[in-house]
């Protein structure tokens, strides 16, 4: 039978690299995005692309912040697919700025997308792996969760937390045969950083050791071999993938 994965925000960016890198793993794929306006204008090519691995790939619009609409989402698609086996949540927004001038809207606004979303899809998939036995969870942490960030108080804490709300779920559902585990990003290069200055971009590339920035397919196949029989034994864990950004 074949296997179906969500991913959550993956119209474009890292999202999309890694529904194409689980089309062609043999997964049937969840496209998610915010509004049916981002399905139109990048997410319903980023399913094209997946069908040409020869697997299938379905849009859903729904704002991952809101329970109600990942109900409805997740319902949809045990109903279409049959079952659901990995999970990643992946959707996420930055809304930077220095703590002194960050406005609560702004600290609200990432703290409910990147980490109540989290725990919006994490329960309601988590209760259909459960049913089944089996599943892979993988959270996009990052680096800022990991070190802190200047200018990211919110984003950081989000990310900080998705660490531990990784470990706990980790925790929870070991026993039944479901894995979470998370992946830390350093910079790479999507449309989320591609809005960041040119100094900005230049004092980061300073501290990474490859001196590059990293490409959405250097996630993608981390996350694929978190979600691989080679992984089977790999729980609670966050991996940093940012090319020696913070040794
Ligand atoms: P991106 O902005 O290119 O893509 C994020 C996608 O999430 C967008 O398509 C957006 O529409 C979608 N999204 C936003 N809010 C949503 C919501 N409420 N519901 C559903 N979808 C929503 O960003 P990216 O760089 O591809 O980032 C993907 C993930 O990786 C994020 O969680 C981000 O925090 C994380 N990350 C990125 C980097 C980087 O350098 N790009 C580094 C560390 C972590």
């Amino acid at each position: 039978m074949s296997k179906t994965a969500i991913i959550t925000g993956s119209g474009r960016g890292i999202g999309a690299a890694i529904a194409k890198r689980l089309a062609a793993d043999g997964y049937d794929i969840v496209i998610n995005e915010v509004s049916q306006e981002a399905l139109d204008t990048y997410g319903a090519q980023t399913a094209e692309e997946c069908r040409a691995s020869g697997v299938k790939a379905e849009c859903c619009a729904a704002d991952v912040s809101d329970y109600a609409q990942c109900e409805a989402m997740v319902k949809w698609a045990k109903d279409t697919f049959g079952t659901i086996d990995v999970l990643v949540n992946n959707a996420g927004i930055t809304r930077d700025g220095l703590l002194l001038r960050m406005s609560e809207e702004n600290y609200d606004d990432v703290i409910r997308i990147n980490q109540k979303s989290v725990f919006n899809m994490t329960k309601l998939v988590g209760a259909v792996m459960l049913r089944q036995k089996s599943g892979r969870i993988v959270n996009l942490a990052s680096v800022a969760g990991l070190y802190g960030n200047p200018g990211q108080m919110n984003y950081s804490a989000s990310k900080g937390a998705i660490i531990a709300m990784t470990k706990t779920a980790a925790k929870e559902l070991g026993s039944r045969g479901i894995t979470v585990n998370a992946v830390a990003p350093g910079f790479i290069q999507t449309p989320m950083t591609d809005k960041l200055t040119d100094e900005q971009k230049a004092a980061m590339l300073a501290q990474i050791a490859m001196k590059r920035y990293g490409q959405p397919e250097e996630i993608a196949g981390v996350v694929a071999f978190l979600c691989s029989d080679d992984a089977s034994y790999v729980t609670g864990q966050t991996i940093e993938i940012s090319g020696g950004l913070s040794m």
